[in-house]
């Protein structure tokens, strides 16, 4: 029997980022969730022309320095500029423009009046505060220069990472990609989700839960199948997805029963690994390559599977895809007891209290449970020494919510 951290490292430590890939950067809603392979440099300044920075009044500072609210300054107006207005224009001395957020500065300006400190004037304008040079004006180039680095190798796009890329004038960034993922639930007991099952059948849930939870962790799901409990069905039905796909994610097959497909197509041979972890659930695991496809052959009890998912498909798909593999988790105290069996590690399905500050566990711990599953919000780790989750102890918590 592995232990838990030993079998996470090892399939952590069985798979590599994959090759980065040239991508349209104006498609950047498409790519949020993948990695950058290069650092991303501005072909622009930003702002590309100096510009005002309030609704207001373009004017020399040195020609307001003398107003105040009960001597305003009275400039003539020389027309509006607009936000998008593409004329290059000079402010002549002792004049203003009407000027907008984000429209160009005219050249001989050094502050734009707010239209609040006016009265808003259309042919001449009472300005009844002076103002310092500069004062409302954003500079060419005050933000970024060409060439300056706006993304770092090794981001994670996020949505707030968009504006600088979009506006750095790049055409293609280099990535690193989805890892393609393909899920096969096996089991002779299976029907179709949305047919009514039979006396001795289930509804395959696996496999549209898995998807989910592929899905969910950024990674891009390219087939589903279900097939039969023989090992022939099982090694040619992966066999083709392996050439298409990095990842292959079956549920079902790698206990000790009698008929159990993937260690019947597989067991034996060098590229796969049926282990025993010291985990509940999901004790039993497999592990294999088929042709440059990483396969995790997971348990087929529900809560096993995503179980297993969280903890050893994700992290290894992050890894393919260029990122950080850790298995995010908060800290919170025990609220009531439950009992966790002796020398295995165990994920609870817990729901949280106060505020997220404490847990208690929900509904029976089967790994067959799918009500209890639907109800809980976190998965506690309970390190496999203990038997007895104490009341007030800190555990780590793995939320089930926003895995990305
Ligand atoms: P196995 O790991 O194949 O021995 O399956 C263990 C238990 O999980 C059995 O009760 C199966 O019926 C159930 N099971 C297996 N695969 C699925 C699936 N795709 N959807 C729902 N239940 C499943
Ligand atoms: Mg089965």
């Amino acid at each position: 029997m592995l232990t838990f951290d030993e079998y996470q490292q090892r399939v952590i430590a069985a798979v590599r980022s994959l090759p980065p890939r040239t991508v349209d950067a104006a498609d950047a809603p498409a790519l949020l969730g993948l990695v950058m392979a290069e650092s991303v440099r501005t072909r622009r300044a930003l702002p590309g022309f100096t510009n005002s920075a309030m609704d207001g009044y373009a004017v020399r500072a040195a020609d307001v320095r003398q107003a105040t609210v009960d001597a305003p300054v009275s400039l003539p107006v020389a027309g509006d500029i607009p936000a998008g207005d593409t004329r290059t224009l000079r402010l002549e001395p002792g004049t203003a423009w009407r000027i907008m957020t984000g429209a160009p500065l005219p050249d001989g300006a050094d502050a734009v009046v707010q239209v609040e400190l006016t009265d808003g004037g259309l042919d001449r304008v009472a300005i009844r505060e002076a103002v310092d040079a500069g004062r409302a004006i954003r500079h060419r180039g005050e933000d970024v220069e060409p060439g300056d680095e706006v993304l770092p190798a090794g981001t994670l796009l996020r949505p707030r990472h968009v504006p600088a890329l979009i506006s750095s004038g790049v055409g293609e960034v280099s990535i690193i990609p989805r890892p393609r993922v393909a899920i096969v639930s096996t089991g002779d007991e299976l029907v179709p989700p949305g047919q009514d099952p039979g006396h001795g059948q289930v509804v395959d849930s696996n496999a549209p839960m898995l998807a989910a939870l592929a899905t969910e962790c950024g990674f891009e799901v390219t087939a589903v199948r279900r097939v039969g409990d023989t090992a022939e069905e099982v090694r040619d039905v992966l066999t083709e997805l392996a050439e298409h796909v990095e990842l292959i994610v079956t549920s079902g097959g790698v206990s000790a029963g009698a008929f159990e497909p993937l260690k019947l197509a597989f067991e034996g041979g060098d590229s796969f690994d049926f282990v025993k972890v010291a985990m509940q659930p999901g004790k039993p695991q497999g592990f294999g390559k088929l042709g440059s496809a990483t396969v995790f052959a997971l348990p087929g009890n529900p809560v096993s599977s995503l179980v297993s998912f969280l903890v050893f498909v994700a992290p290894a798909g992050r890894v393919l895809a260029g990122r950080d593999p850790t298995v995010h988790t908060v800290e919170a105290a025990v609220a009531e007891t439950w009992t966790s069996p002796p020398g295995r590690q165990q994920f609870a399905r817990v729901v949280f209290d106060d505020d997220g500050r404490v847990v208690r566990p929900i509904g029976g711990q089967g790994s067959h449970v799918l009500g209890g599953l639907a109800g809980s919000q976190a998965l506690a780790v309970v390190p496999a020494d203990t038997t007895d989750v104490a009341v007030g102890e800190t555990l780590h918590v793995i939320p089930l919510e926003g895995l990305a």
